[in-house]
């Protein structure tokens, strides 16, 4: 059974007038340091959170006022009640209404899918508050209550759940309705817009059928807008869907206004678990069970008259990040059809009319009072939150209500300049700032654009509805973008999309839209995923019966290459070059704001200038890792390698050893050139042989010719050199003890190099160690060759910790080195005893059946792996307080791993130069753990 204190936490009631207001909250508040600490947390630690919460709840049994609600918690009224409990708390003009709690949700699948009959009463005893609040009545005379009522998770999840308007009509409320506002047309096109809502959603009838309705009557009555069809027409039509229901069904949609508040409520919990959402949930990492809440307000309408409109905006540009107002409206229609994408709206600013040649008056000239009282909320909702925000308003007959307000999804490039201009605006400070970006905006503003340097055929033009450059193939039907994706990059290419089409948006590298504004639904969940797109571009028409795209005269059969500049709008012919953006001003200032926040120093795995080069652009520390083998990957270099490792006698392969030094001199000058005395951590080599040799019989006679060596010779020292498990055999410091020339030849090389120039900060690190007699070793061999070649040059000795021995064995190693530097690759492979080649193929069997959470190659193994490098940590450190610890495996440049590596105090991180910003993003953000977790 239900307790008292569980059934008041399902409601929570924002009201409207002051007897209303005055009515006590019906909403415990949990322990709010607790709240506040862990809301800035990772879904890992809300999910702590979320059983501290639900244990704290019912000890807590504090009720507040109505006007203290600025206390309110979002992942109980999920972000719509969230935002409406906070403007109510402003005062702010909005309809008056309640909202049922995620609790509620929950509550609904604990009960088998089944609304608790507590429940029921009181939403019951809400609605006469409701009554009582506006003055009118749910089902009855004189003036019909009509509700909205809307979903609404604690991450917005757009368009992915139901939501209905108007409900509460039936045959006779809608002539009261009809006889109240007198306005008989206004009563009947609500009514039509109801029945067409309850029935797709409630009913599962297909929507498209009652727009094939809608559409026929216009062209009969030879109107292009629905607002031109009349009393008479919208009677015809009502008279038609009732038909459709009918057929579909074998009965009617309810007449009993309770029922159908019901039967909504209960349609907006299940559609929690509706396939839209559940796909929307997977690709932005949303907790399954957060669950929604419902929101039922009292209707306004946009749609009684010209003096009633429809509209969205966001406080900022959400493209730009310009601080300008943005949005969109549409006179006499209600908010669904906006979104829809399925009429142009107008702009509201004149400067957002002027930037796209609009000729529709904007709302600042066409209702300036308006527009003012508007802009003025916004910006007082803006500084409430500290956020952008993304409002949906109403005009009902000249009187302005906010229907919603949250954060608004922006660009990256939006986000960055938000961001930084907020920290400067003095909303926010440096650490909110870095905590507001996260890895995708990065990556995308490090994506290309387009290279002005080629000639382009621009077919056609549409609104720059999301930023960025994609080429890809035409596919016109969703359902075949997953499988071409695979292949191609796709561009998706629809008249608008709909909630349905998230699974193929999110495989599309693109999408392109024929009609639609900036705010449907494509621009929206285009710019959260990061993918360029264009809306509206009505050039272009759609043949699905032949399978083409027609634009003016060109024929672009489906299968053939476009690209599309979401940024100008520009749709293009063909594949184009791109070029890599450069850094705008806010993106370098923000970049500064994480340098000063993280701890750790990010560094870069190179070993090419070029691959440098990127990296310092980056603001690097230095090269953490140069792995020497990689540098012989150019064919006359690779073709010296070779032949050293084939040379089966001493002296012949001493001599390719000279050969090779030169070589390696030469590069290993220019890298230090580059760095200009920046730390540079140089491994010796460390190659797998196999990976240098041939193996097919035609390779290994060229190899043969090329070396000028007999071919029966060349073959048998392959097959010699051969091993069943390469991975594991002769490589690392393996080769230093077997052939330590190699690396004799190496370091000299390495001295040598040093100096011939001005500063070097030279780091010298042995790879795949076990044991400090093998450090010693090689030291040994490393310290008798800068005797001879530069004594008074200084340099610092390391090793890799990558096998499970060497980590068991730091006390002993790290008194011997300067630094270790953890190879998490290698050492995952040790460690889980999984083939760093081969593991994919398996791996995601484990991860489907919930057998591990991540790829541990991608994401660090913390339990096993990471219980390693922790002890070692530890001892390392107690050996050698001076020990410098970093990571340069892969995990260096993964956010996951790095929040890890953080949290166990390790020095630095090394990973690969496009990873740098990322990696020094997630180094910033995990600071935020740093207290709590050593
Ligand atoms: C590692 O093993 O993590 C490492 C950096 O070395 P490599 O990838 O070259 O084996
Ligand atoms: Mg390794």
């Amino acid at each position: 059974m239900l307790n008292k204190k569980q059934i008041k936490n399902w409601l929570y009631r924002f009201g409207y007038d002051t007897d209303y207001a005055n009515s006590p909250l019906s909403k415990a508040i949990c322990d709010e340091q607790f709240l506040g600490e862990a809301k800035s947390r990772t879904a890992e630690y809300s999910a702590v959170f979320e059983e501290h919460r639900q244990a704290s709840t019912p000890k807590l049994p504090l009720e507040i006022e109505f006007r203290k609600r600025a206390h309110a918690d979002r992942s109980l009224l999920g972000n719509k009640g969230y935002g409406l409990a906070q403007m109510s708390y402003l005062g702010f003009p909005i309809p008056p209404g309640f909202t049922i709690t995620t609790d509620g949700c929950r509550n609904y699948y604990d009960q088998g899918q089944t609304l608790a009959e507590t429940i029921w009463d009181q939403v019951v005893a809400e609605i006469k508050l409701l009554e009582k609040a506006t003055g009118k009545q749910f089902g009855s005379a004189p003036f019909p209550l009509l509700l909205s009522v809307r979903s609404g998770a604690k991450t917005s999840m757009p368009g992915m759940m139901d939501t209905l308007l108007n409900l509460g009509l039936n045959d006779e409320t809608t002539e009261l309705l009809g006889h109240a506002t007198q306005d008989a047309r206004f009563a009947y096109d609500s009514y039509r817009r109801f029945i067409e809502m309850y029935s797709s959603i409630i009913m599962g009838i297909d929507h498209h059928l009652f727009v094939e309705v809608v559409e026929e009557m216009k062209a009969a009555e030879n109107v292009h807008h629905e607002a031109g069809l009349g009393l008479g027409a919208l009677h015809a039509v009502i008279d038609r869907y009732k038909k459709i229901v009918w057929a579909h069904t074998g009965t009617t949609y309810p007449q009993d206004v309770f029922e159908q508040l019901r039967k909504a409520i209960v349609a907006i919990f299940a559609s929690w678990n509706g396939p839209r959402a559940v796909t929307y949930r997977t690709l932005n990492h949303i907790n399954d069970q957060a669950g929604t809440a419902v929101t039922i307000q009292s209707m306004v309408f946009g749609n009684r008259g010209t003096d009633s409109l429809t509209g969205v905006l966001f406080t900022r540009n959400p493209s730009t990040g310009e601080p300008t107002l943005f949005g969109e409206y549409l006179i006499n229609a209600q908010g669904e059809e906006l979104v829809s994408g399925l009429v142009t709206p107008r702009q509201i600013t004149r400067q957002g009319r002027q930037a796209i040649q609009d000729k529709q008056a904007s709302l600042e000239e066409a209702y300036p009072v308006v527009f003012n009282e508007l802009r003025h909320l916004a910006m007082e909702l803006e500084s409430h939150f500290k956020e952008m925000q993304d409002i949906e308003y109403t005009v009902e007959q000249g009187k302005l209500w906010l229907l919603q307000t949250r954060n608004g999804k922006r660009s990256a490039k939006a986000a960055v300049k938000i961001a930084v201009d907020m920290v400067c605006e003095g909303k926010i400070d440096a650490e909110e700032a870095v905590q507001r970006i996260d890895y995708n905006q990065i990556e995308q503003l490090l994506h290309a654009t387009l290279d002005a340097h080629q000639s382009i055929e621009i077919l056609t033009h549409g609104l720059p509805a999301a930023p960025g450059v994609a080429s890809g193939v035409i596919v016109c039907a969703p359902e075949e973008v997953a499988a071409l994706s695979k292949t191609e990059n796709v561009i998706l290419v629809r008249g608008e999309t709909s909630p349905d089409d998230i699974g193929s948006m999110a495989k599309a590298a693109g999408i392109l839209t024929t009609k639609g504004g900036m705010t449907a639904h494509a621009a929206v969940v285009a710019r959260g995923m990061g993918k360029p797109c264009i809306c509206g571009a009505r050039g272009i028409t759609i043949d699905m019966e032949n399978r083409l795209l027609l634009i003016g005269q060109t024929k672009l059969p489906m299968g053939s290459y476009v690209t599309i500049d979401g940024t100008t709008g520009a749709v293009i012919k063909g594949k184009v070059a791109t070029v890599q953006q450069k850094p705008f001003p806010e993106f370098v200032t923000f970049m500064g704001l994480v340098d000063q926040l993280k701890r750790m120093e990010v560094r870069a795995n190179a070993e090419t200038v070029q691959d440098a080069t990127v990296a310092l652009s980056f603001g690097i520390a230095g090269i953490g890792l140069c792995r020497t083998e990689h540098m012989f990957f150019n064919v006359d270099d690779m073709r010296l390698f070779r032949k050293m490792i084939l040379m089966s006698d001493a002296t012949a392969r001493l001599n390719s050893l000279r050969e090779l030094l030169v070589v390696q001199k030469r590069d290993f000058k220019a890298l230090f050139q580059t760095l200009h005395g920046l730390p540079i951590t140089v491994r010796l080599l460390d190659p797998p042989l196999h990976e240098f040799l041939p193996h097919h019989p035609k390779e290994i006679a060229e190899l043969a010719l090329q070396l000028g060596c007999p071919l029966d010779e060349v073959a048998g020292r392959i097959e010699e050199l051969d091993e069943v498990n390469p991975m594991l055999g002769h490589r690392g410091a393996r080769l230093a003890i077997t052939f330590p020339e190699m690396y004799a030849m190496q370091v000299q090389a390495l001295f040598e190099a040093a100096l011939e120039v001005e500063q070097v900060a030279l780091e010298i690190m042995l790879p795949l160690v076990f044991d400090a007699k093998e450090v010693i070793f090689i030291k040994n061999i490393i310290e008798t060759v800068h005797q001879k070649t530069a004594p008074h040059i200084p340099y610092k000795v390391g090793v890799m910790i990558e096998l499970p021995r060497a980590a068991l064995q730091a006390a002993t190693i790290a008194p011997l080195v300067d630094f270790f530097s953890i190879g998490t690759n290698d050492l995952t492979q040790t460690t889980l005893g999984i083939s760093r080649d081969d593991g994919a193929k398996f791996l995601d069997s484990y991860q489907q059946k919930g057998l591990l959470q991540d790829d541990p190659f991608v994401t660090l193994d913390r339990e096993g792996v990471g219980a390693l490098i922790h002890m070692a940590v530890v001892e390392g450190r107690s050996a050698n307080p001076n020990l410098k610890i970093g990571i340069c495996g892969e995990h260096g440049g993964d956010p996951r791993s790095i929040e890890f590596f953080e949290s166990i105090g390790i020095d630095y991180i090394s990973c690969s130069p496009y990873r740098v910003a990322i990696a020094k993003l997630a180094a910033a953000k995990a600071m935020r753990f740093t207290d709590v977790r050593r």
